[in-house]
């Protein structure tokens, strides 16, 4: 008999987080996190769900370190990588390309390919596959699964996913749009329909992922055909440090006039742009208090608005790739918490059949919810993400049936 428990692995570029879910029931017998991994103390916090949570801080030099303090930590609640109640591992994997658009059992040919996409996600593949090969070392018994961030998105249609750049060119270096975020786009978009009772199949949702980063998608019955990411995860939205959609032309610009070099341009429009770039602060609670008053209130403002008017242009775009919207689901920590952003990003839109009901916009609440008033055409919705639990569940469906010696 296989087990019902899957460990979730996160693995960033300095970072590991981790999620044990319990499939019978969605239950989480233990979650945590490694912090600053290189760096020379690292933090590491343990959460049991029967047991209180523990932390220390001691120097965790790389991710092969990291995911051994992680399962020394499970082990000593009981909860170990040998325990029967695992049925495997899943693993966030931020690129998929072009061949990955399912979950996938990993096995040396899984690792080798997305090895191959690291020139197309530099920062993100390498840490991935440091979690991978790890884990894959530390419990070769249990089946491991790639859950892929572009995945969701591989529905796309090519007039959706091409960029108009020359063929030759965008075939050779794989210059097309992927689109990321996709398992809370897959997550969101389904819990979205359900918020409205009806089948993901028959529905179209607009999804607002506004986190750290941010993207939108158009779900058309239950397929991606659009999304705000491209090649990486800078296209599109405003977000946290990163600068979104802007002219290419400012890359060659700021080469030849400012003298910047390729790699100072990357930090530039990944790291200091964005909310960061426009107004000092890159998370969304500080830009709101900031804007209530005091000498730099004008500059927060500014910030707010061109985040705004950004989401607005890609709710009107995806509006109109999709022809007819049943519901906008705002997910992640703004989507998720910032009221104010939810309002600005729908007012006036009444003609489109949108808007938010002050009372409801305002009210907080756990689950999935309607800030829309009941008379609106078109819904809109607060869903909370959870990427773990979309990890969880494609990679329990992937290995449950499987028999317990073929892994
Ligand atoms: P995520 O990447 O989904 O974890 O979102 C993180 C971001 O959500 C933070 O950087 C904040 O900008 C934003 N955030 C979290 N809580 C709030 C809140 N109460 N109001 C506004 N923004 C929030």
């Amino acid at each position: 008999m296989r087990g019902t428990r899957v460990l979730v692995l996160n693995s960033g570029s300095s970072s590991v987080k981790y999620q044990l879910l319990d499939m019978t029931d969605g239950s989480r017998p233990a979650v945590g996190l490694v912090e600053r991994i290189g760096e020379r103390t690292s933090l590491l916090r343990h959460s049991p769900a029967d047991g209180p949570p523990r932390e220390r801080e001691e120097p965790v030099a790389d991710h092969e370190t990291a995911l051994k303090a992680v399962a020394e930590e499970l082990a000593h609640d009981g909860l170990g990588l040998d325990s029967p109640e695992l049925a495997a591992i899943g693993h966030r994997v931020v690129h998929g390309g072009r061949r990955f658009t399912e979950p996938t059992v990993i096995d040396d040919a899984v690792v080798d390919e997305i090895e191959r996409l690291v020139p197309v996600a530099p920062l993100h593949n390498p840490a991935n596959l440091a979690g991978i090969r790890t884990a894959r070392a530390l419990a070769p018994h249990l089946p491991q699964v790639a859950v892929f961030d572009t995945a969701f998105h591989a529905t796309m249609p090519e007039y959706a996913a091409r960029y108009a750049v020359d063929t030759a060119v965008a075939d050779e270096h794989r210059v097309r749009r992927y689109g990321f975020h996709g398992t809370s786009h897959a997550y969101v978009s389904r819990k979205a329909a359900e918020l409205l009772g009806r089948e993901p199949s028959e529905t179209n949702v607009i999804v607002l992922h506004l986190g750290n980063g941010a993207s939108a998608s158009a779900v058309a019955r239950g397929r991606c055909v659009d999304t705000s990411m491209g090649l990486t995860p800078l296209e599109g939205l405003v977000m946290g440090t990163r600068s979104g959609d802007i002219d290419p032309a400012v890359v060659f610009h700021l080469t030849r006039v400012a003298g910047m070099s390729v790699d100072e341009i990357d930090i530039l429009l990944n790291k200091r742009s964005g909310l960061l770039g426009l107004c000092g602060d890159n998370d969304m609670r500080d830009v709101l208090r900031r804007m209530e008053s005091g000498p730099d209130a004008e500059a927060a403002r500014l910030a707010f608005d061109i985040y705004v008017h950004r989401l607005r242009k890609y709710i009107g775009a995806y509006y109109a790739v999709l022809g007819r919207v049943d519901v906008v689901a705002f997910t992640a920590g703004v989507g998720e918490n910032a009221a104010a952003v939810r309002e600005a990003a729908v007012t006036g839109l009444e003609g489109l059949g949108l808007a938010v009901d002050p009372e409801r916009n305002a009210a907080r609440g756990g689950g999935p919810r309607l800030v829309s008033p009941p008379t609106a055409r078109v819904a809109v919705a607060v869903v909370p993400t959870d990427e773990e639990l979309e990890i969880a569940t494609q990679t329990y469906a992937l290995v449950a049936d499987r028999p317990v010696d073929e892994t």
